[in-house]
């Protein structure tokens, strides 16, 4: 008959218990983007509570700084081509 090698270590054998006592938690559904959401907290996909947004979420913060780049793009570009224009004219 086959026997283990090793004693089985006590956190090898815990940690096969380790979510047992999970259950599913109730959860709300958000007003705004109807993301599932937990109760009494906002939501984490789009940051609204109670029909108001109060967190900045990931996206926003990535949609600012696109806004920020495209600025600042927009402001560097006329002196691009008026650098390329004069090293061309030069050449
Ligand atoms: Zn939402």
């Amino acid at each position: 008959m086959p026997v283990p090698k090793r004693k089985r270590s006590k956190a090898r054998r815990d940690s096969r218990f380790a979510n047992k006592g999970m259950e599913v938690k109730s959860f709300a559904t958000c007003s705004n983007c109807q993301e599932p959401s937990l109760p009494h907290q906002a939501c984490h996909s789009c940051g609204f509570y109670k029909g108001r947004k109060v967190v900045v979420t990931k996206m926003d913060r990535a949609l600012k700084r696109h806004e920020v780049r495209a600025a600042a793009v927009q402001k560097q570009q006329p002196i691009d081509t008026t650098a390329q224009s004069s090293s061309g004219s030069a050449e």
